[in-house]
């Protein structure tokens, strides 16, 4: 009898804590609260908090941080956020770079690196709800340069950034070889008709991102793909939903 009171106690606690793992609320296998997201590719994307929150709960690496929290001073340039972007439309409801958390230690590191060499780095994208690569798309349909929809974009996965270097001391940006989201050949990361100090800076900024598990994009010297990419969902969770999980998680981490 005592023995079966422990499996009973037992069956309890580990109901609560598996109840407490998934953030504590109650998991239910049910999606009724996300309701239907279809997607015309077939594609499996993250579209509500809830989901959201019960993968976490299975995986905590795949929460999101907002950079500005996680690092301390960093500067964002969120172009979607304002009209002066490829679209000519405001696309984002919020100037906020967020990203899965393995990518922003990883970004900490570049950091640090940067820092020892008086640099540092301005974000211009991070986390894109898949919604919003969509409308890319829509508006300049090149594969060459903008993720096709039926795949998602890197983006799309919280695993994917926009950057180029500063100086720390001024925040001056240091020459490039083209502005951000300038879809040409001299975006290329080969591209070599460029002026000695452009490459060197490019460079730099290349070899830096690798060293930490970043490839650059084929096309853009600006994009940073992180190297584990593929164990990230993608997602289309909106800001709001973001920020009402960041408010949520936090107290509690
Ligand atoms: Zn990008």
């Amino acid at each position: 009898m005592k023995y079966l009171l422990n499996i009973i106690l037992y069956a309890i606690a580990m109901g609560l804590f598996i109840g407490f793992a998934s953030c504590g609320e109650p998991h239910t296998e049910e999606k009724d609260d996300c309701g239907d997201h279809p997607n015309p590719y077939g594609l499996d994307i993250t579209h509500c908090k809830e989901d959201f929150l019960a993968e976490v709960g299975k995986n905590p690496e795949l929460m999101l941080v907002d950079l500005e929290d996680f690092l301390e001073g960093v500067q964002l340039d969120i172009k979607y956020a304002r009209e002066d972007n490829f679209t000519g439309e405001v696309i984002y409801t919020a100037p906020k770079a967020y990203v899965r958390k393995p990518v922003a230690e990883a970004l900490n590191q570049v950091r640090d690196s940067l820092f020892s060499l008086g640099l540092d780095f301005i974000v211009y994208d991070a986390y894109r709800p898949y919604e919003a690569t969509v409308k890319f798309f829509e508006v300049y349909p090149d594969p060459e340069f903008l993720a096709d929809p039926q795949y998602g974009s890197r983006h799309n996965r919280g695993c994917a950034v926009d950057l180029t270097l500063i100086d720390s001391e001024t925040g001056e940006k240091l020459a490039m070889p083209t502005g951000f989201d300038e879809f040409i050949d001299q975006a290329h990361p080969e591209y070599t008709d460029l002026p000695e100090e452009v490459i060197e800076n490019r460079d730099l900024l290349i070899g830096i991102m690798d060293h930490f598990g970043f490839s650059v994009y084929p096309t853009e010297w600006w994009h940073f793909d992180y190297h584990r990419w593929e164990d990230f969902p993608l997602m289309d969770l909106s800001f709001e939903e973001i920020e009402k999980i960041l408010e949520k998680e936090q107290p509690e981490s």
